[in-house]
């Protein structure tokens, strides 16, 4: 039995607690369930010509700026276990529906390192491909073994290997040219059975002194309380995190900023190619605690917008595009928004 639930309220299901709904939801715990529901979705999409889909984990990076028109599926797909193990890994394979966090905790409770640096990262455990999240100096593909998906067009369950997913950086082939083609089911993963100690990232180093030797236990509790001190709360203050990619510009054009700005912090990716820090742009340009709209760039971090009246998705867009103009016009760099925007506009 298919439980599609009509008008549904959208605004727990995403961590801008933006007030919107959906015109069908039903929530998906298995794969059967989720091949059905395609099947319901195809046929109404032909009765009705046509119905968008959208699929959600913790809806901690989307926004939403309307209501949305079509069928949302909640992913609820549970279940962390062990499937394989040699000498020196183990593979932990883990359902879509799964709360990132509650995997890399099981992972730390079993002893399978690699995990650590991306704790308390919200989610899904489906959503963590799409954008090949990343912290503190790991990223989900230095992990990653693979994942299952369904086919929305057929409903053939396939596996991706990590070459097929294109990970990039907070990129993925199901950001482009597989965009709204699957959805994600599981994720597996390889972890080292020998503790191994990224600390590479130099705020997570800093928690670390000369004489102490870190392990990856120590890691996820150093990860865990730089986050909780430095960024809000969804649950308290609703927010996405980031609300921007860090722009990687040409090295030439790196060094013409360098020359305007000597003091601007920038990141190596290759020769040809340096990353910069947008929440430094963004402080730089006079955003850092600004409020327009209701909608407010937090304090502590640039980066993240937070929206604590709970207000419609325009209007957190609205200081999104300030922003982005502003920092375009004073460094001549086009800042990229990292969540996905979802839903009809309104005016
Ligand atoms: P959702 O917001 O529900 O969905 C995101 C996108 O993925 C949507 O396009 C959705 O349609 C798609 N999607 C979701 N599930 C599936 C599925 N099963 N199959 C196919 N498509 C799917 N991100 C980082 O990379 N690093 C960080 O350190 C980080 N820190 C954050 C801190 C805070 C406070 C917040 C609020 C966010 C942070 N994020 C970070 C962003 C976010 O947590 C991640 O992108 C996370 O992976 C999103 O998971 P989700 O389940 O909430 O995805
Ligand atoms: P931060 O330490 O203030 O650093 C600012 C930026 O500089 C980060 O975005 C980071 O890029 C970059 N950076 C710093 N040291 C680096 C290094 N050694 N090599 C390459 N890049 C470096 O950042 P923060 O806001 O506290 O976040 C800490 C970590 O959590 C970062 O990895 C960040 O990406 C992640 N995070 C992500 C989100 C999200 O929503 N996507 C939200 C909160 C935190 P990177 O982003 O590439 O690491």
């Amino acid at each position: 039995m298919l439980n599609i639930i009509p008008n549904f309220d959208l605004q727990p299901s995403n961590t801008l607690a933006v007030p919107v709904r959906g015109r069908y939801a039903a929530e998906v715990h298995s794969v059967e369930q989720l091949q059905d529901l395609l099947q319901w979705h195809r046929k109404e999409c032909v009765n009705t010509n046509s119905l968008p889909l959208l699929v959600l984990g913790g809806g901690s990076n989307v926004v939403l700026q309307g209501d949305f028109p079509g069928l949302v599926l909640l992913m609820k797909m549970s279940g962390i276990e062990q499937v394989a193990e040699d000498d020196s890994h183990v593979w932990i394979k883990a359902g879509a529906g799964e709360v990132w966090h509650r995997l890399v905790e099981y992972c730390m409770q079993f002893h399978c390192w690699g995990i650590e640096n991306l704790a308390l990262i919200p989610g899904s455990v489906g959503a963590a491909p799409i954008q090949n999240i990343g912290a503190y100096g790991v990223e989900l593909k230095d992990i990653f073994a693979e994942l299952t998906a369904v086919d929305i067009r057929s409903g053939v369950e396939v596996v991706f290997q990590k070459n097929a997913c294109e990970f990039g950086y907070r990129d993925s082939v199901f950001k482009h040219r597989l965009r709204n083609r699957y959805i994600i089911t599981s994720v597996t993963l390889k972890l080292s059975k020998e503790p191994t100690c990224n600390l590479s990232y130099p705020a997570l180093a800093a928690c670390f002194s000369a004489d102490q030797s870190p392990t990856p236990l120590s890691i996820f509790s150093s990860v865990c309380d730089i986050r909780r001190s430095k960024l809000p709360d969804p649950a308290q203050i609703p927010n996405v995190g980031s609300f921007f990619k860090n722009p990687v510009v040409a090295a030439a054009t790196y060094q013409q900023l360098l020359a305007l700005n000597p003091s601007m912090p920038a990141f190596q990716t290759d020769q040809a190619q340096v990353k910069l820090a947008a929440g430094w742009l963004i402080e730089q340009a006079g955003w850092k605690g600004v409020e327009l709209g209701g909608v407010v760039v937090h304090m502590a971090q640039a980066l993240v917008l937070t929206n604590p009246q709970r207000l419609s998705g325009a209007a957190v867009l609205a200081l999104a595009a300030k922003i982005v103009a502003d920092v375009q016009t004073k460094f001549g760099v086009m800042l990229e928004m990292e969540p996905c925007v979802y839903g009809e506009v309104t005016h």
